[in-house]
């Protein structure tokens, strides 16, 4: 990552950090920019009469801002750099600060794909007819993870992650330019921006989206968005200028896994369901609508509250399966890190028969 040619917004919060006066402040940064933490403590600290604590920990999206630790040491305001507002409370009087890429990466690389991904929607598209059986049409409407999904569009869903977001709209029009119909896909409470998913929301896509295009780097959100959409997914690197897409087998693959996590859990009797303690993870009318249903099925849940999640910190525990309700992505991308099968709410309900895997994968979503 070239950090040279990212542009970290820091004027805003100098700005308010003086207006109000701030003493102390705490700086909070995702794991990609600790790097350069001090030197926006040194510039802070130089431009203000603020003191900066930079909160350390881990963190990974404005799911995890720090709260009431902060106001224990008597923080102020709290700048949390390079991810959006969500739908939370944090407690905390909390800044956001953009940082933005000037990465500007040409389109003909992706184009074939595209080309080809439209291809795919417009089949799909071309078989709404009134007079197919139901099974012909869940044969014909089955998206890649198995839902049956009948499209009402082919439209290219244009989408990225926070850092390039800023130049969606140029990119929107160049893809028209290349004949593509496009649409900057607006989400739920939890985005903040037309165009913003998530490595769990997704909530933006529609069915006039055929097929995606995603600008940014690695796959942490093309899976998410190609197990929560089912549709075929080009994505375009402004780091490396290089185009690529989320195949279908590297789905099946995920697909499989996550089948065999079901199968592995069916006799299963005791259950940690673990609860993030970060204010945007917190889903505990969740964890406790799951500890009723594996009574009801006459298996037994035990509710596990941990601000961060890993291995060493649950392994040890003498239940036989584990259930995450934090992040959903600890379920879906560390599953096979830790010693006992951990699975999704989802996956627990299929696994007790209470929602069927035949009618496709549910991606767990935090709305
Ligand atoms: S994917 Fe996980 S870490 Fe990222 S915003 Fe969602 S809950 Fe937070």
């Amino acid at each position: 990552m070239d950090l040279n040619r990212h542009d970290f917004q820091l004027k805003e919060l100098i700005d308010r950090i003086q207006t109000n006066d701030n003493r102390l402040i705490a700086l909070q940064v995702p794991e990609g920019l600790k790097m350069q933490a001090l030197e926006m403590m040194d510039e802070i600290e130089e431009e203000t009469a603020a003191k900066v604590i930079l909160a350390a920990d881990p963190c990974y999206g404005a799911c995890d801002l720090v709260h009431d630790k902060m106001k224990m040491m008597g923080v102020e305001l709290v700048a949390h750099m390079g991810h959006s507002q969500m739908n939370i409370e944090s407690g905390m009087p909390t800044q956001f600060i953009d940082v933005t890429y000037d990465g500007d990466p040409e389109i003909d690389a992706v184009l074939p794909l595209l080309a080809q991904h439209r291809a795919i929607a417009e089949s799909r598209l071309g078989q709404l007819e009134e007079d197919l059986s139901e099974e012909e049409a869940k044969e014909r409407f089955l998206d890649a993870v198995g839902r049956v999904a009948p499209l009402k569009g082919t439209k290219l869903g244009l989408v990225g992650s926070i850092q390039h977001l800023h130049l969606i709209f140029d990119f929107k029009k160049r893809f028209e330019a290349a004949g593509y119909e496009v649409e900057v896909p607006v989400g739920g409470a939890r985005l903040t921006f037309p165009g913003q998913v998530l490595g769990c929301n997704y909530s933006g896509d529609d069915d006039e989206i055929g097929h995606y295009l995603f600008l940014g780097s690695g796959d942490f959100h093309p899976i998410g968005l190609a197990l929560h959409t089912g549709k075929p997914l080009a994505m375009l690197d402004p780091y490396t200028g290089d185009a690529d897409e989320m195949g279908a087998e590297r789905i099946e693959r995920i697909l499989r896994q996550r089948f065999g996590m079901i199968m592995s859990i069916q006799d299963s009797q005791t259950f940690a369901i673990l609860i993030g303690e970060k204010p945007g993870q917190m889903r505990r009318t969740l964890a406790l609508r799951l500890k009723r249903l594996l009574t009801k099925h006459g298996k037994k849940g035990y509710l596990l509250a941990l601000e961060h999640i890993g291995p060493e910190l649950i392994n040890f525990y003498p239940v036989d399966a584990f259930v995450n309700t934090a992040c959903p992505r600890i379920a879906i991308d560390d599953a096979v890190r830790y010693s006992k099968p951990l699975v999704t709410p989802f996956e627990l309900e299929v696994a007790l028969g209470e929602k069927k895997w035949e009618t496709g994968y549910q991606f767990d979503e935090i709305p």
